[in-house]
């Protein structure tokens, strides 16, 4: 599975188009509030579970400001705020596509 393209269908939803033909739209605030990585998910390290601090709603946390390619298994999204170590997979992308 692999997403071919990525464009921003509405200011605040993304639009993907995937090599199986099926296209899928996620809203930017599902996207953010489902971000990935370690300070927003929290993380397990040997078998025990961190739970991340509360986060301060910055503003611009839901404006998208930059997409990059990562490998051929993902991208990295840059938010408004500064935040930008979320790593999408393409599993989790469809698995946010509605
Ligand atoms: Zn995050």
């Amino acid at each position: 599975m692999i997403a071919t393209q990525i464009k921003l269908s509405s200011p605040d939803e993304l639009s993907i188009t995937w090599d199986d033909g099926a296209t899928g739209k996620i809203p930017l605030r599902a996207l953010r509030d489902n971000c990935p990585c370690a300070g927003c998910r929290g993380e397990t390290v040997l078998l025990k579970t961190y739970k991340p601090e509360p986060q301060q709603h910055l503003p611009g946390r839901y404006n998208l400001t930059g997409i990059e390619q990562v490998g051929h298994y993902a991208i990295q999204i840059s938010w408004g705020d500064g935040h930008s170590t979320g790593i999408y997979t393409w599993e989790i992308l469809r698995n946010l596509c509605k």
